[in-house]
């Protein structure tokens, strides 16, 4: 008697049990949205795709820019949002435009400016621009379709305690992903280039003795070796003081701070004037469309600390910010 009531009881349970499970499983499968052994909180994925028109890394931020079809949308508010494995939802701020039907986005018009990739954790981020109904608060997301003429993105964040992280960014699982796991910077990577302006054949400016590309060269070498004090990976364009650098060449001064991943290039000039024979004083290029706060923090510490001033060639202090062309 008490075996048919254990067995009953065992049997109960384990419909109960199956019955659980079949819930349960039903729900994992519907709460959750399996991307390729990413976990991705429970979302309402759409079927409607957003575009990614154009996405660049340019120093330390990556900048992305696209479109969304808002025609059955009107009542809706968007906004650009990365989820992690563990499925936080990180909301990335975005300017946006609307064109008849078409909501334009984009990250920051400034292009050192946008996702600050240096203070990311190291996770797996799925990209979605996230559509809210006004009316019903209810979300779904649409996943980035890449319409640009741009490739997968490689990024290692600058040296700490000689310690990196490789960042990936592509398309895949129907959306935009970025990758940040632990790793060692490259040989052949770095974090800052330092260009020695001028050299060999281009002496740059000569005046009461003293010869542009000389000066740079030593200045690249000493900079180079403070920097690295500090543990940063810095490469300089110049290895010997008579050699002759090209511009946009194979090992051109434009090209080598891309071909090494660096994150910041300086170049080294000692201008003279030739409308100003008295001018001196500190001279900082940025270039166009860029966020001017580390340029002028470098003039304003230069000018304290060698007791100089902004040289007379700006119109105003910090008025001319132009793109660098004194190769
Ligand atoms: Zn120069």
């Amino acid at each position: 008697m008490k075996n048919k009531i254990l067995i009953s009881v065992i049997i109960v349970l384990s419909l109960v049990l199956t019955a659980l499970l079949l819930f349960f499983s039903f729900k994992i499968v519907n709460g959750y949205t399996k991307i390729n052994g990413i976990f991705s909180k429970s979302i309402n994925i759409s079927n409607e795709k957003a575009f990614v028109t154009k996405y660049a890394i340019y120093g330390t931020h990556l900048n992305i820019e696209g479109s969304f079809n808002i025609a059955n949308n009107e009542n809706s508010s968007f906004k650009l949002v990365m989820i992690n494995e563990n499925s936080d939802e990180i909301n990335i701020p975005i300017f946006t435009n609307i064109q008849k039907n078409l909501l334009e986005f984009y990250t920051s018009k400034t292009i050192n400016q946008g996702i600050y990739l240096e203070g990311l954790q190291n996770s797996n981020f799925l990209f979605y621009l996230k559509e809210t109904d006004n009316v019903s608060g209810l979300s779904k997301y649409h996943g980035l379709v890449n319409k640009s003429k741009f490739g997968d993105l490689e990024y290692y964040t600058i040296t700490k305690h000689n310690s990196n992280s490789k960042i990936d960014i592509g398309f895949n699982n129907n959306t935009l992903y970025l990758n940040s796991k632990k790793s060692i910077l490259p040989d052949n990577y770095y974090d800052i280039v330092i260009d020695q302006g001028h050299g060999g054949k281009s002496t740059g400016a000569i005046s009461h003795g003293y010869t542009e590309s000389l000066i740079t060269y030593e200045y690249g070498i000493k900079l180079k070796e403070s920097l690295e004090k500090l543990g940063l990976k810095v490469l300089i364009t110049r290895d010997d003081i008579n050699e002759t650098v090209g511009d946009y060449n194979e090992n051109g001064r434009a090209v080598i701070p891309n071909l090494v991943k660096a994150k910041y290039c300086l170049s080294i000039h000692i201008n003279s004037s030739p409308i100003n024979s008295k001018a001196s004083g500190v001279e900082i290029y940025c270039p166009n469309h860029a966020d001017i706060t580390f340029g002028k923090a470098l003039a304003d510490n230069i000018i304290e600390i060698a007791g100089t001033n902004t040289s007379p060639n700006n119109v105003g202090r910090y008025s001319r910010w132009s793109l660098c062309s004194d190769f």
